[in-house]
């Protein structure tokens, strides 16, 4: 049994830390948002109002937060981890952030003598739930294997990526495709149902046909067919407009530093940034259907 620092409790890492709970550990939450830490003390972590309380004694601090900004103003500063925690906790930054903040983030760990991992994660909020996540990993191979003994209970796959900040390399690209899959997912749907095709029987098909995708599977834009998906449930965030937007940004800067056009994907944050304009950054990223189907009328 382990003490396990969390810092941000969200639709990821509200599911993420109560699976570290059912596994035995002792762990200490900490997020700004008090109705997400109300969430996870039901699933039995302990509420803790401050990052010095939250690493204070733990084996592994997690960190699972929107953006580079957050992790930075969580990582640096006076009221920051390094400021606060023991070089003896291993750190693992598992939120989805750019490649200039993640490298940051591991030279001044390395400079303050800390063990520092870029771990973000794929597999959305159902993998999260279920502890069935993939972790791709970044950093120093023995601080990597350290890392993977308490990330186990709450992934199905962990692979090491290489060096430093290559995990989020891997994320970046992997939700590039994501976004274009789920964009795909919602122009064959409505297609297929503008030609007459019943919603579960093409979804049936298209499962097991080369036009399957982890998108098409759990997150499928049409209500009535796929249990995990937003769409069922007004397009409550699973996955927000927002965090997908600066997903895709992220590749899409990625990809101008090494000078290779993502037209595809340009085309996808585009269709982002019109849900967000229209007031629905803070729905679910898969309300992207909206603009296929004509029931959300935005300025193209
Ligand atoms: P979320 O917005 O639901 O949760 C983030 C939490 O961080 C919030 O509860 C917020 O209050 C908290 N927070 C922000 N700043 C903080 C601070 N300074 N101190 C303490 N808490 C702070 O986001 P999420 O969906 O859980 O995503 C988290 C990360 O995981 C993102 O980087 C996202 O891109 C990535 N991700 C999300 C999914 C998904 O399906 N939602 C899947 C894979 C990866």
């Amino acid at each position: 049994m382990a003490t396990v620092g969390w810092i941000g409790l969200g639709n990821m890492g509200g599911p993420m830390a109560a699976n570290m709970v059912k596994a035995g550990h002792v762990v200490r939450g900490f997020d700004l948002n008090s109705e997400a830490v109300s969430a996870a003390a039901e699933a039995g972590i302990r509420p803790v109002t401050s990052i010095a309380e939250a690493v204070d004694g733990a084996d592994v601090l997690f960190t699972m937060l929107p953006k580079g900004e957050h992790a930075r103003a969580v990582y640096f500063g006076d009221h920051g981890v390094l400021a606060h925690a023991s070089t003896s906790t291993l750190l693992v930054d598992s939120s989805t952030i750019d490649m200039e903040s993640a490298r940051a983030l591991h030279d001044a760990a390395a400079v303050a003598g800390f063990r520092f991992v870029d771990a973000p994660v794929s597999g959305g909020m159902s993998g999260a739930q279920a502890g069935t996540l993939t972790f791709m990993i970044g950093g120093e191979a023995s601080t990597v294997t350290d890392a993977s003994a308490y990330i186990e209970p709450m992934s199905g796959n962990i692979i090491a990526t290489g060096a430093a900040t290559t995990g989020q390399a891997a994320k970046i690209c992997n939700n590039l495709m994501l976004f274009i899959n789920l964009a795909g997912a919602a122009e064959g749907a409505v297609l297929a149902d503008r030609l007459g095709l019943d919603k579960q029987v093409f979804w049936d098909i298209a499962s097991v046909s080369s036009g399957d995708s982890w998108a098409l599977r759990t997150w499928y834009p049409v209500a009535g067919v796929v249990p995990t998906a937003a769409s069922n449930n007004d397009f409550a965030p699973t996955f927000t407009t927002e965090l997908a937007n600066k997903d895709i940004n992220l590749a899409i800067a990625a990809a101008v530093a090494v000078d290779i056009p993502l037209e595809i994907g340009e085309h996808v944050q585009q269709l982002f940034q019109r849900l967000i304009d229209s007031g629905n950054a803070a729905k679910d990223c898969s309300m992207i259907v909206k603009l296929v189907d004509g029931s959300l009328e935005t300025t193209a």
